[in-house]
Order: C-alpha cells, then sequence, then structure tokens
C-alpha cells in the first residue's frame, strides 16, 4: 500500500492522525500511529505545495488542501486562510473523534478502579469495548481500499491505554498471564475489573484409606484460600480415584484454580500452611502455572500409567504357577471394557502392561499391575459382572474379590 493512496482515502473520508496512522501502521516504526498520521498529512501538504510551486493552483489541488484540512490537519487549515479561505475540521469518520482524546482521563479511570480492588498485583490486562457502528466504519475502508497494513483501532486503544495506566501504577501490562483485568466500554466509559484466578500445579497423596462416602477425603482447601485471602478454591484433578484408594509414591496431577486471590505469596510460603496432619490429602510439588495447564493436564489422564496394588480375597486357593500363568497373558494385554447406559454401550480400550503377584495367605493374594490410567482396576480384578474382558478372575475361572487398592505409582 502506497502513501499516495492516503489522498485517495482523505478525498472520500475524514480520519484523524490515529485513524489514518492505523491505516499504514507497518510503514515507520517507532512512531505512534498519531505520529505517523500526522506525518502522512505533512507530507501530501508538501506534495500539493510543490506542485502549487510549478503548475500553479488548480481545483484539484485546491480540494486535496480543503480534504487535508476537513481531516483535522492544522497546517492545511492555516494554508487555507492564509489565502483567506475558512475550513473547519469535519468528525473523523472512523472514531467520531470522541476516544483519542479521552484516552488520559479513562486511564485515570482505570487506575482507580483496579486500586479499589484493595488486592495485591503485579500485572495487568486492559480490554476494550468498541462500538460495532465504529468496527464496521473501519472494516469498510481497509475493504474499500484493500489495506493490509492496517491495525485495528481496539488494539491501538488497548496499547495506548496501557502505556498510561502502567506509568499511572508502576505495574506492568500482561497480555498472557495478569493478575488482573479491566475491560473498558468506551461508548459509556465504564469499567469492569475482575481478579485473574492464580493455578498451582502440584502432586497429591490420599494416604488414608477413606471410607467416607465421598472417598475424596479432607482436602487442605481451606489452608489455600488462607494462604492467598482467596474466594475459593476449585480442584482439578488428571483424573478420578477410585473409592477408597489410597494414593501413594509420587502423588497424582492435581491443579489447584485459586478464585480471587487477594494476595499473590510465593509458593515457598504456602508450603508450611499445608503441613497438617488433619487433613487425608498431602500436597506436593506446587508450582505455579497458566490457565492452559488444566486442559494440556486432561489431555494426557487416559495416557498415564499408573502402578496398583490390589488385594485380592479368591474363591479357590491360588498358587505360584497360576500368577506366573497371569503374569504371562498379562503382559501388554489389550482389555476392553464396556459400558451399559440404558440401551447405549460405551467401549473402553486400555491397556495391561505387566501383571505381578505373591500369594500372600491362604485366598489372599496382592496383585501389581501396571496399566493404563483409564482402565476400571476394580472391575478389571473381578470381572466388572461381565464387562471386563479380559479380566483377572475370567481367566482364573473363579471369583476374585478386591479388598484394598492403593495407587503406587502415576507417570504422567
Ligand atoms: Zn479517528
Amino acid at each position: 500500500m502506497s502513501i499516495e493512496r492516503a489522498m485517495d482515502i482523505l478525498r472520500k473520508y475524514p480520519l484523524c492522525d490515529h485513524c489514518l496512522g492505523r491505516l499504514f501502521a507497518r510503514l515507520g516504526t517507532g512512531l505512534s500511529n498519531e505520529e505517523r498520521g500526522k506525518a502522512i498529512k505533512d507530507y501530501l501538504l508538501m506534495r500539493i505545495h510543490e506542485r502549487i510551486l510549478s503548475e500553479g493552483l488548480s481545483d484539484e489541488l485546491l480540494n486535496d488542501i480543503k480534504a487535508l484540512a476537513m481531516s483535522g490537519h492544522e497546517p492545511s487549515i492555516k494554508f487555507l486562510s492564509n489565502m483567506g479561505i475558512n475550513a473547519s475540521p469535519a468528525k473523523c469518520y472512523v472514531c467520531g473523534g470522541i476516544i483519542f482524546n479521552r484516552l488520559d482521563e479513562w486511564a485515570i479511570t482505570i487506575a482507580n478502579s483496579l486500586r479499589s480492588l484493595g488486592i495485591e498485583f503485579r500485572s495487568f490486562r486492559l480490554g476494550s469495548k468498541v462500538p460495532l457502528d465504529i468496527l464496521n466504519r473501519e472494516l469498510s475502508i481497509t475493504t474499500e481500499f484493500s489495506i493490509s497494513s492496517a491495525e485495528s483501532i481496539k488494539r491501538e486503544i488497548n496499547r495506548e491505554l496501557g502505556k498510561r495506566v502502567s506509568a499511572i501504577l508502576g505495574v506492568p501490562f500482561s497480555r498472557e498471564d495478569p493478575d488482573v483485568e479491566a475491560v473498558i466500554d468506551v461508548s459509556t466509559g465504564s469499567v469492569e475489573v475482575q481478579v485473574m484466578p492464580i493455578y498451582v500445579s502440584a502432586r497429591y497423596r490420599k494416604v488414608h484409606r477413606l471410607i467416607n462416602r465421598e472417598g475424596q477425603g479432607r482436602w487442605p482447601i481451606d489452608k489455600v484460600v488462607q494462604a492467598y485471602g482467596a474466594r475459593d478454591v476449585i480442584i482439578h484433578a488428571g483424573g478420578e480415584d477410585p473409592v477408597g484408594v489410597r494414593v501413594l509414591g509420587n502423588g497424582r496431577p492435581v491443579i489447584l484454580q485459586v478464585v480471587k486471590p487477594a494476595k499473590r505469596p510465593d509458593i515457598n510460603d504456602v508450603y508450611p500452611l499445608l503441613r497438617d496432619s488433619n487433613y487425608d490429602v498431602v500436597l506436593d510439588n506446587l508450582s505455579r502455572v497458566r490457565a492452559s495447564a488444566v486442559d494440556k493436564m486432561k489431555a494426557r489422564v487416559r495416557d498415564y500409567v499408573i502402578t496398583y496394588r490390589v488385594l485380592a480375597i479368591t474363591a479357590n486357593s491360588i498358587t505360584d504357577g497360576s500368577i506366573k500363568s497371569l503374569h504371562d497373558y498379562f503382559r501388554n494385554r489389550q482389555v476392553v471394557q464396556l459400558f451399559r447406559r440404558g440401551r447405549r454401550v460405551r467401549r473402553r480400550v486400555s491397556m495391561v502392561y505387566e501383571l505381578d503377584g505373591r500369594v500372600v495367605g491362604d485366598r489372599l493374594v496382592e496383585f501389581l499391575i501396571r496399566c493404563q490410567g483409564n482402565l476400571y482396576i476394580r472391575g478389571f480384578v473381578h470381572g466388572g459382572y461381565g464387562n471386563v474382558e479380559p479380566s483377572i478372575a475370567g481367566t482364573l475361572g473363579f471369583s476374585v474379590r478386591p479388598v484394598e487398592v492403593d495407587i503406587l505409582n502415576i507417570s504422567d
């Protein structure tokens, strides 16, 4: 897009310095849109002046100066007034002249709104709601003149306000991972602020065998709420523990979403609060992560490799020889589980990688099963009422009832 086309645009649409400069955003790095728009208008006026000196004043050149004056270009207004022509600027076709002269005022409103949250924050993000008719007029110009170098008005508003708010608060702007966010509606000047959640990734262990109905045990959530001065904490776990199962070893991945935190303590200062034997769940390996970590974690759950310890009672006594044949049979074996809901049947395929066992007593066996995270472990042992194939009970040909299940390791 050549700068010469700017004259074609201004002949048709009066644009303020910001809105003209934005159309040529790829040209002249280091210039603000306002500086760029002004520079283009200066350049256009000089070109016209040069032609007047060589060819004399024509209607075409006079109209071009009038177009520049209409766009609010002071030197062009002065140029005309020296010729005894009065010209007054028109409202900018895109922004209507009601946005860029209010940035300083809005920045103060935004800074005050963020301060009034009364919380600690080390970075902020800004958004803006811009009336649709402004966005549509901007789009119609870039389309009509096939402009590909333009920046959007929203981006300019957010950046310019961001700079100002950052200077007032002494806190940096962060697009990716802010502590708080402010959104300004530029048609009303009203500001909405929100505290962004903190995401803490951890591993949890359940050291007691929980027999309560929930089976999820007591988490030290109240301690986390207290540490962050938070409204609430949402637990996103990497998979679900079967009821009554202890989670030992390295524990299961979990991400805690700390809602509306008022404080942002160092993660190392959170640990001591969690050390309390009144809880069933122990949290370790804490680290700050981004919101996107939740989806990433959940996407991996079915591919976790979990090692279970299962203590089971068998209907018949079991020999070392039959454990050896189970071991050989279930090496890298696919297991199919059927889930029936009404007439619908869902099929889930899981891998059992390795199975070991030892006879603990008469009709009492301990199994170590290394398998894919999505295996229905109890069903795999007892046969799932015919819905798990192959299973330990099915392979042995008599009933096998799991009495204790523990998770010894999770590779995620
Ligand atoms: Zn404008």
